[in-house]
């Protein structure tokens, strides 16, 4: 299917690996030239030449903290140069935070959270929202997280950042409709990434069940039997930031094989 975004021009925050690569990954089949983002930078320009051989599109690479003003400000300049004007598509994404009990966090731990799953992403909708608007045309997604609906307990961190994030994205993504660009939260359920992993093995270690145990839970437990890819993910991430989704405003589009259970 033809997502009618060729030659557009997108920022992918966190996109070496797991979610972002697939958003990244997507959107370059459509044909959209991208600026990629990771600290790690092995692995981030690893991406970078496997989505330039995969696929005909300009791919630059920003290595850093998505979390600092510094590496804000570069995403947002680059890819606006790489765009002639003002960048047509925004994915957000950051490392999610640490597991663990409502009584380890301090305030800093607190302040990292809301930093890198609240405030990175609305300082980085706020630098792209100036020029979207001008040209009346724009598309963001922010990747946040299942438990937006269905809180993790012991994801207390993940759980408010994104909580704040999903409120802050309900009420602007209403006030910017009407110069044609709009703005979608996606919420991963489980996916086979490094942080699924990572989370399986402090699984692992608090129940003594080993981390392949663990993850074929995870995946009985789902009504799909199995867990979600980050090539599938990506590809709802480029329909999300396709022409015709002009009237998608400020949902939370889950994936999570059916482990909610709901009908809202
Ligand atoms: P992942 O496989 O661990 O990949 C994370 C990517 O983000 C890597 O490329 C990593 O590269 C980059 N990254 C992390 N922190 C960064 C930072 N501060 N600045 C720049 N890049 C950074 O994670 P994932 O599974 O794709 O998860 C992506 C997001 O979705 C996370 O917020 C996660 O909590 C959320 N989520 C995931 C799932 C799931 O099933 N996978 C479910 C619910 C929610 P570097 O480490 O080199 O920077």
């Amino acid at each position: 299917m033809d997502l009618g975004i060729r030659g557009k021009t997108a920022i992918v925050c966190a996109s070496s690996k797991g979610l972002g690569r697939g958003s990244a990954q997507a959107l370059a089949e459509a044909g959209v030239n991208l600026v990629l983002n990771a600290r790690g930078e092995e692995a981030l320009t690893a991406t970078a030449d496997a989505i330039r051989a995969a696929c005909q599109v300009q791919v630059v690479t920003v290595p850093g903290d998505v979390t600092t003003d510094a590496i804000q400000a570069e995403l947002v300049g680059q890819a606006n140069e790489m765009a002639g004007g003002a960048v047509d598509i925004l994915v957000n994404n950051a490392g999610g935070p640490p597991p663990g009990m409502w009584s380890d966090w301090d305030r800093a731990d607190w302040e990292k959270a809301l930093n890198g799953n609240m405030l990175t992403p609305i300082a980085l909708i706020k630098a792209v929202l100036p020029g979207m608007i001008e040209k009346k045309w724009g598309r963001i997604v922010n990747i946040t997280s299942g438990s937006v609906r269905s809180p993790i307990p012991i994801l207390g961190l993940s759980n408010a950042a994104r909580a704040g994030l999903t409120g802050y994205v309900a009420g602007t993504s209403r006030q910017v409709a009407q110069y044609g660009v709009v703005m979608n939260n996606l919420l991963p359920g489980a996916h086979d990434t490094d942080r699924i992993a990572a989370l399986a093995a402090s699984e692992s270690k608090a129940t003594g069940k080993s981390v392949d145990e663990v993850k074929a839970g995870r995946a009985e437990a789902l009504p799909t039997k199995a867990i979600g890819t980050p090539e599938d993910f990506g590809q709802t991430c480029a329909f999300m930031c396709s022409d015709y989704v002009k009237f998608m405003i400020g949902q939370n589009i889950l994936l999570d094989g059916g482990a909610f259970n709901s009908t809202t």
